[in-house]
């Protein structure tokens, strides 16, 4: 089974956080479609004729797509790509973009899932973030959004410096209250060249207290399991049944087929990323040429990239999968199951709650020197 990501690189305007490849001007959008349509038939044979179990639609803000756009790209993936009724095929929307029209016109044409970019139910947050809706959009949008699709997630985000604890405790049981099947909660993350790392470099805005978000995190974690939410992975929560099949399938290796500018791919041996620049990638498909880099992964750096998305799920490292490397990933795992930030049966290891505040680390730790 394979996924396909399709990048949509618009935004009606830059979040102060956000480092994702996109464009406030949507001069260029048809040739970009026009664009996209013929990546697709170019690299038509990249998945290999395996059944593609997950469409994505992300960005940027693909809700910002007239439908006519949206439609011609899912038509144009499936004449060329096996794939039922049954495939997930998520939209990424952010709230000011739900209307019921909007609703009613992805529905039909096969869209069943939508990710929504809400980031907060609080005015004072939204603003801070530069998000382009209201808190009242936010929740307007998601009760239009649940009356047409029953698997919905949504972005939440926490830490800001100004966040309260009780704070982010409401934004949790607004979305639990909303009835909001999947959540995907993110610490505020300062990344470089962002309006929100100058504004901090500079003063205007207070640092970020990583103690703050670590509270945040356990909080959230007790709360939504309460809730029964999965935790399913660091991120992510599910109610049942209702986890993400794309990200699920990313992080047990399946392959994938990354459409756009920046869009990434991986078809179990390379991985390979389309240029981050929209007139560049625009040229190059204009002369049935694709921009991209790509790297072949040694054994090593597979091991190591497994490692890494296992131990980030709530099934863990599958101790077959690591093979004749078992002895060594044990040896230093013992010394995490010694402190509680790692548990272990005959089959996986996998992170404690307390090991989840430490994922990135103890990861690191378990990597196969090359
Ligand atoms: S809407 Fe999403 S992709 Fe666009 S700037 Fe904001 S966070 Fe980034």
């Amino acid at each position: 089974m394979a996924g396909i990501y399709l990048h949509i690189p618009f935004c009606k305007q830059a979040c102060h956080y956000c480092n994702f490849h996109f464009s406030t001007s949507l001069r260029n959008q048809s040739e970009l479609v026009t664009a996209l349509a013929k990546e697709i038939v170019l690299r038509k044979d990249y998945l290999q004729q395996q059944p593609v179990n997950t469409i994505y639609f992300g960005g940027g803000t693909p809700s910002l797509l007239p439908a006519e756009a949206l439609s011609f790209l899912l038509n144009t993936l499936k004449e060329l790509f096996v794939y039922n009724t049954e495939t997930e095929i998520t939209l990424e929307a952010n709230p000011d973009d739900i209307s019921e029209e909007n609703c009613r016109t992805w529905q039909q044409m096969g869209i069943n899932r939508l990710s929504i970019g809400v980031q907060s139910f609080k005015e004072e947050e939204l603003r801070w973030m530069n998000r382009a809706h209201s808190a009242v959009q936010s929740v307007e949008g998601l009760q239009m959004a649940r009356r047409f699709f029953d698997n919905i997630s949504i972005d939440l985000i926490y830490g800001l410096p100004h966040q309260s604890h009780a704070d982010w405790q409401s934004n949790i049981e607004q979305a639990i209250s909303l009835g909001i099947s999947h959540l995907s909660c993110y610490a505020l993350t300062v990344e470089p060249k962002t309006a929100l790392e100058k504004k901090i470099r500079t003063g205007q805005y207070s640092p970020v207290e990583p103690d703050k978000q670590s509270e945040q995190f356990m909080l959230l974690m007790s709360r939504l399991e309460r809730a029964g939410y999965r935790h399913y992975e660091i991120s992510n929560f599910a109610l049942p049944q209702k986890e993400s099949r794309h990200n699920s399938a990313y992080w047990q290796g399946a392959h994938y087929l990354g459409i756009g500018p920046s869009a990434h791919s991986y078809n179990g041996s390379s991985r390979q990323w389309n240029v981050s620049n929209n007139a560049q990638y625009i040229k190059a498909l204009e002369q049935d040429e694709l921009s991209f880099e790509q790297e072949i992964l040694t054994p090593v750096q597979q091991l190591n990239e497994y490692i890494m998305t296992a131990l980030r799920t709530d099934t863990g490292i599958d101790l077959v999968k690591i093979g004749e490397d078992r002895p060594r990933l044990l040896r230093i795992a013992d010394r995490y199951i010694n402190t509680g930030h790692l548990m272990k049966n005959e089959a996986n290891i996998w992170l404690t709650k307390e090991g989840k505040l430490l994922a990135d680390g103890i990861a690191a730790a378990l990597f196969k020197e090359s």
